[in-house]
């Protein structure tokens, strides 16, 4: 096992490209390779992603 996601806690094998923590699958954006936190803050320079997944 790589590790434990930095967001939720769960068994995670992704690591964010901006931040470098691990991620689990549902914390991570699998076509940018971000976790949702750095996707929150800065994920809009992906236009491909800025209409997809709404958190809140
Ligand atoms: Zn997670
Ligand atoms: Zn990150």
């Amino acid at each position: 096992m790589a590790g434990v996601c930095s967001l939720c806690g769960e068994p995670a094998m992704n690591t964010c490209k901006l931040c470098g923590r691990l991620a689990c699958d549902r914390c991570v954006e699998p076509r940018t390779g971000i976790c949702l936190a750095c996707f929150r803050k800065g994920g809009e320079a992906h236009p491909d992603v800025s209409g997809g997944r709404v958190l809140r």
